[in-house]
């Protein structure tokens, strides 16, 4: 293994003078779930596969920017745990010492497998996108009756000992009457929450409008439930689209 680099000369910084130390990697561009804002049943024109990189072509990006500097890095997708021999990544991540953290988002369908083997591959934290705690609303947002697989998959993390903290998209008229029961449930549960705003993409620009929530708007509704005092656990607010300049961290917390 690596040992951790310990000169400082080898520093990204960005415009604003931070240190650049997170990298994300993009594996695919597929998924099984079928989220209404974000892609349609069908129509979808994933990108093709020889245009996606090969496990051993990001190593070596992951390699070069180690060198460089970056610290932590978090595999995301589409899905990370759709594309085929995913562990081989997750596993050659995991022995690059220089890392303190590996990471990966996942819409946690196949997290329930899949927690302890990435766990053993040096994984330590998993970002869930969750947007309901209701199965109903779970369904009618993905498009998927596996509510439970989802929750059962949240619970395997912890067991295993990673970090969790879940994504909710806060979505007006669908989930706005959940914000507060997500807090209870980061705090009854152990993991973190953190709320996102719906941003416009390629398949939902006409509906996104409709649908959005500022972060103030979701922190008001949860504090007619709950002051906003340090607790056991921790909810944040991801403000993709009403937070403009830097310099920020994008994220607040409490
Ligand atoms: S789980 Fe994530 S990537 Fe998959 S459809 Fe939903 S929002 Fe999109």
């Amino acid at each position: 293994m690596d040992e951790p680099k310990k000169d400082t000369e080898n520093v990204l910084l960005d415009g604003c003078g931070r240190v650049i130390d997170y990298l994300r990697i993009s594996v695919t561009d597929r998924c099984n779930f079928r989220c209404f804002y974000c892609m349609p049943g069908s129509g979808v024109g994933f990108i093709p596969a020889r245009h996606i990189l090969r496990y051993e072509e990001m190593l070596r990006i992951a390699d070069v920017f180690i060198e460089m500097g970056i610290r932590k890095i978090r595999i995301t997708g589409g899905e990370p745990l759709v594309r085929k021999n995913i562990l081989f990544l997750f596993r050659e991540l995991g022995k690059r010492g220089a890392l303190s953290e590996l990471a990966f988002t996942t819409n946690g369908a196949g997290l329930q497998e899949h927690a302890g083997p990435l766990k053993q591959a040096g994984v330590n934290r998993v970002n869930v996108s969750l947007d309901s705690l209701d199965p109903k609303t779970f369904e009618r947002i993905t498009g998927l009756d596996c509510h439970a697989r989802v929750v059962r998959g949240i619970a395997a993390s912890r067991e295993h000992g990673l970090k969790v903290k879940l994504n909710v998209v806060a979505l007006k008229g669908v989930n706005d009457t959940e914000f507060a029961d997500f807090v209870k449930f980061g705090v009854d549960k152990g993991v973190d929450i953190r709320f996102i705003e719906v941003m416009p993409q390629v398949y939902n620009t006409r509906i996104a409008g409709d649908l959005f929530i500022s972060s103030d708007m979701v922190r008001e509704k949860i504090q007619k439930v709950y002051s906003l005092t340090p607790i056991r656990g921790e909810f944040s607010t991801l403000r993709s689209r009403t937070l403009q300049a830097p310099p920020c961290n994008r994220e607040d917390a409490v």
